[in-house]
């Protein structure tokens, strides 16, 4: 069988999705909404099932859903995409990068991860032939050492880097100062980046998105990979894109071809909808994530638990140092152990880590009210 599926594991996190339905536990560790999508798009969800398409939509996307997310990027990036040549849409951000990566990567190339990170970025590079080098976040702040990453950025083979802004799993919202660092050693050393940017619009004030594309000299060496899963709750229709350059499209679409041929294409009607919404729409969803937040970071704070405070995505990382027996922790067992005793699923974090860490574990609180209050009732009982 294929030595590359040697080289890493299955998700911890659908592991976890698994364990979370096997025990009945309320489910904080996949990030998916209970709640339902906008219901408009609902509506029009009922209408295209009798109207169609329901054929196959052109390889690189239906032209009208192609023409509409390239609007709305314009709208909110101020960048222009031809949606002719420039855009592709895929089964989810999850095929995006994993075809970005088979399309940027020759065997031997080595990709620039920031860690924590999400797990798919390890199994891409490798499926990709690449090989994976890591630049540590700070546990604490989630800040970086500019000089580490120009050592990584600059090691022999480089190709590219990752980054997943709004970052999954830490909540962490990267400044455009920020930005602005990787984005000059992208230059200085041409390197590609290829953005993970489905949390763009679940981000916290007084933190702000920046788009990698926008900085100077980034246009044409970004690859943008975003999906509708989590700005329309709709995780399970499968439906993102990738924004880029059109030589590095020309590549992207042959991959993007002959493995998948293309996204759901009533799926694909539908969500011209959604690209449609106005500015009202992103504004109720900022709020309404803002209470999920709120509601559920102040219960932990409340029940005495330590985290950090996420700026942007709907994760929450929590400190578990206290639980320790005889100065050991093991995230992966407390997991499951509080799956199944206490009816909470939560993500162990080492399976975000390169790093030995195991002193924290990631939440996701895109749930309902009562689903947050019943979940926090039941983490009283860890203590
Ligand atoms: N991004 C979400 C998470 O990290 C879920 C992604 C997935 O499982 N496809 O939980």
């Amino acid at each position: 069988l294929s030595e590359r599926t040697n080289h890493f594991t299955e998700s911890v996190i659908r592991h976890m999705t698994r364990i979370a339905n096997s025990c009945g536990a309320i489910n904080l560790s996949q990030g998916f909404p209970d709640f339902d999508p906008p219901a408009k798009l609902q509506n029009r969800l009922a209408e295209v099932a009798h109207e169609g398409p329901h054929q196959y939509a052109i390889t690189i996307g239906a032209k009208n859903f192609r023409e509409a997310v390239c609007k709305k990027q314009e709208h909110f990036s101020g960048l222009r995409y031809d949606p002719e040549r420039e855009i592709v849409i895929t089964c989810g951000s999850t095929e995006a990068m994993m075809i970005t990566m088979m399309s940027v990567c020759n065997p031997g190339d080595k990709v620039v991860i920031f860690s924590p990170f999400y797990e798919n970025y390890t199994a891409d590079t490798i499926l990709a032939g690449a090989t994976p080098i890591y630049v540590p976040l700070s546990p604490k702040d989630f800040s970086f050492d500019a000089n580490v990453l120009e050592d990584a950025m600059k090691e022999p083979g480089v190709k590219a880097l990752i980054l997943c802004n709004p970052s999954n799993p830490s909540g962490k919202v990267f400044t455009r100062d920020e930005l602005k660092i990787i984005a000059d050693l992208a230059i200085k050393y041409d390197l590609y980046v290829i953005t993970d940017e489905v949390y763009e619009h679940i981000v916290f004030a007084p933190s702000k998105h920046t788009y990698m594309a926008t900085l100077p000299g980034m246009r044409e060496r970004t690859i943008e990979c975003s999906s509708l899963s989590k700005t329309y709750s709709i995780t399970g229709w499968r439906l993102g894109y990738i924004l880029a350059a059109e030589p590095i499209m020309e590549r992207i679409k042959k991959v993007h071809d002959f493995t998948v041929v293309g996204a759901a294409s009533p799926l694909q009607e539908v969500a011209v909808t959604a690209m449609n919404f106005g500015d009202e729409y992103y504004r109720d969803l900022q709020m309404h994530y803002t209470h999920m937040k709120t509601l559920f970071t102040d219960g932990l704070r409340n029940l005495g638990f330590k985290f950090s405070e996420p700026q942007g995505t709907y994760f929450v990382m929590m400190d578990i140092s206290e639980f320790a027996k005889n100065g050991i922790i093991d995230d992966n067992k407390f997991c499951i152990d509080m799956a199944q005793k206490v009816g909470v699923a939560a993500v162990p974090g080492s399976s975000f880590f390169r790093e030995n860490v195991n002193n924290l574990i990631r939440f996701h609180f895109a749930k309902k009210d009562e689903t947050i209050i019943e979940a926090l009732n039941r983490l009283e009982n860890l203590k």
